[in-house]
């Protein structure tokens, strides 16, 4: 959005015409309305005088001068500049009439008045001209009809005296006339600047500083404005930038600023006006889209082509200007608007929905708004309110599950979180931990685990067993800045060594803040904890990059040992595993272990441990506990 474009200048300057003309009448309205009493008592004075010297001249004049002022003051339909005209006439005439009846010095005031009062009302030229008229005119004539003038010393002639009175007057006129003009200009110059200040900084509040395009408050008016158009039909494209954080941990939040700038710009080509980009934030953009007006497609299906065409144009790798090349993708929500139905919010909610819908069936996609997304959303939110109730009143518990070596004997178990909701029953944990995830909710969960897992460490140590338990860590929990600190708290608490849990983190963690994570990592194994590796094939880690992570274990994904020893694929990708495991010195785990085959092809590998239904299905931890001793 520029802030100068030809269209606003050109509306600032009539703005600013206008602005004067309603000055000047403002003027003029205040002069005539003081002229009118206080020319009807100079009327009556000068009509007296007249009177008694029996000068019927003067008479007509007074009369003459009384009615244009009440003409002025009271005849409908006559412009400023006719009223200005008029006065002037009336301001000249008298001083003139003063002049040629041998009432001299009278004239003065009058004529003196005469160029100010043209300043204020008809402007600079108009003043000046008429300054210049009335020293070339008026004075000769009074030289020739005046009264005659007192000779002073310096000016023996009287045509050299009129001379001079010409001069003078013509000095102080141009000096008043100016001064009243320039004054008027000034202060119409700083209305125009406090204007033009105002305007900008609407125009600041209405734009997105990083991209200059419109920012949410100038989508919501442009929505808000929109609605009672004819041309009202329209869609919103909601688009968030896949992985942007990853963008942001990677490469540094200036590298993610320049990546954003040419997102904005390369959407902005693709959408041609009417259509509108705003962007609502962060990595957050929003399209307007205004369909064809003769296309008899519907707007959905046009909406859906154009959005389709942007994921397509930002799928396309971004250059900085320090020559990196930026891959990325957008995902978009596409809700069609109806006229006059919905207000914006509700707009801006189901293209938001919809964009949800996106990423979660696995980003880089278009989306549009169904009416059952809101049934889900709201499902998940009252999902989410139901767990964090949870969550405080103790409606969680906890499942273990073993993991065996080839001698059968136990190596270690893995602590699983269950819930049991009221009226929905068992809710699987990859419906609630992903939704605990999107709410935050898994940071007190994820405490929570860490407390359960604790309290039945001391217990096994109470039993003499000596074999870690495994705890999930959430990236989000263990991002949490406080996370080491709430780590070594929980377990002093409960006088358990580190050694006692082993820490499952995923691919997912260590793929961002990876210098932070490593580093974190490092301090908490220096203090004796282990790390495993969860669903270890499912990310996209390079074996420099796993070189780098101070692990202790891998845990192979089942999916890979689903179909063991059969699939050839997942053959060579558990071999690979496990041989690379050996390389790095990292123990390994498999998970979801189901049958005997896949357990014997895993121990004829190398696998150390074993978790899985063929061994033992996950039990509540008291049930566990009592199946150990
Ligand atoms: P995971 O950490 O990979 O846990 C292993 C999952 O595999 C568990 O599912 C377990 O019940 C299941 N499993 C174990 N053996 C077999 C088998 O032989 N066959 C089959 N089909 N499944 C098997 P569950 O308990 O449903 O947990 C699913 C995921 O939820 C976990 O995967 C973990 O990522 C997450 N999760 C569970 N509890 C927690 C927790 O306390 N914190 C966090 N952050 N995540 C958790
Ligand atoms: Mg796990
Ligand atoms: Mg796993």
């Amino acid at each position: 959005m520029s802030t100068d474009t030809p269209t606003t200048r050109s509306q600032s300057e009539a703005s600013a015409t206008n602005r004067l003309a309603l000055w000047r009448e403002d003027l003029l309205r205040t002069v005539l309305a003081v002229a009118v009493p206080a020319g009807t008592v100079l009327v009556v004075i000068g009509s007296a005088v007249a009177y008694f010297k029996q000068d019927v001249a003067m008479g007509i004049t007074n009369i003459a001068g009384l009615a244009t002022l009440l003409c002025l003051r009271y005849l409908r339909g006559l412009t400023v500049g006719a009223r200005g005209v008029g006065m002037l006439f009336i301001l000249t005439g008298v001083g003139v009439s003063f002049l040629v009846n041998h009432i001299g010095a009278f004239s003065l005031p009058w004529l003196s008045a005469a160029p100010i009062v043209a300043a204020l009302l008809l402007g600079r030229k108009t003043a000046l001209l008429l300054t210049v008229l009335i020293c070339a005119v008026v004075f000769p004539l009074g030289y020739v009809y005046g009264l005659p003038l007192e000779p002073v010393p310096l000016l023996p002639h009287p045509l050299l005296m009129w001379f001079m009175l010409g001069l003078n007057y013509l000095a102080l006129s141009l000096i008043l006339s100016l001064s009243v003009a320039v004054l008027l200009r000034r202060l119409d110059m700083a209305v125009d600047q406090a204007n033009t200040s105002q305007h900008i900084m609407t125009q600041l509040a209405l734009v997105d500083p990083l991209t200059g395009l419109p920012n949410r408050r100038a989508l919501r008016d442009e929505l808000q404005a929109l609605a009672s158009r004819p041309d009202c039909q329209s869609a919103l494209m909601f688009i968030d930038v896949d992985n942007f954080k990853d963008v942001n941990d990677t490469y540094g939040h200036l590298k993610g600023d320049e990546l954003l700038v040419r997102v904005a710009r390369r959407l902005s080509t693709q959408v041609p006006k009417p259509s509108l980009v705003a962007r609502m934030g962060g990595d957050e953009f929003v399209v307007l889209f205004h369909p064809a007006p003769a296309d008899p497609t519907p707007v959905s299906a046009q909406a859906l082509a154009k959005a389709e065409q942007l994921r397509a144009a930002m799928a396309q790798a971004f250059l900085l200007p320090d020559g990196q090349q930026i891959q990325t993708s957008i995902s978009i929500g596409v809700s069609v608007q109806t006229c006059g139905l919905g207000s914006a919010d509700d707009a801006m909610r189901e293209a938001d929905t919809a964009m949800y819908q996106a990423k979660g069936k696995g980003r880089n996609q278009v989306t549009l708004f169904e009416e059952f997304m809101h049934t889900a959303l709201h499902q998940r939110m009252q999902l989410a309110n139901d767990l964090a109730h949870a969550l405080r009143t103790g409606g969680l518990t906890v499942a273990v599950q073993t993991q065996v070596n080839a001698s059968n004997q136990i190596t270690g178990a893995e602590m699983l979180a269950r819930w049991t909701h009221p009226d929905l029953g068992a809710v699987s944990p990859s419906q609630f931990i992903p939704l605990a995830e999107q709410s935050g909710l898994i940071v007190p969960l994820g405490d929570w685990m860490l407390k359960q897992t604790c309290l039945l460490a001391v217990r096994l140590r109470e039993l003499g067993h000596v074999f870690p338990l495994s705890v999930n860590i959430s990236a989000l929990q263990f991002r949490q800045p406080d996370f080491e600190a709430r780590l070594h708290t929980i377990l002093a608490e409960h006088g358990v060594p580190p050694d006692a849990l082993m820490l499952e983190i995923t691919e997912s963690l260590t793929m961002t803040d990876e210098g932070d994570t490593i580093a974190s990592m490092a301090r908490l194994v220096a203090r004796g904890f282990r790390f495993s590796m969860d669903d270890f094939g499912t990310g996209y880690s390079s074996l420099s990059y796993l070189k780098r992570l101070p692990l202790y274990e891998l845990k192979i994904d089942r999916s890979f040992v689903d179909d063991l020893p059969d699939d050839a694929n997942d053959v060579a990708i558990v071999r690979m595993i496990l041989a690379m495991a050996a390389t790095l010195g990292l123990k390994v785990v498999a998970e979801g272990v189901e049958t005997r085959a896949q357990a014997d092809f895993l121990l004829a590998h190398g696998c150390q441990s074993l978790q899985g239904y063929l061994f033992s299905r996950p039990a509540p931890a008291d049930v566990w506990l009592g199946g150990l001793s």
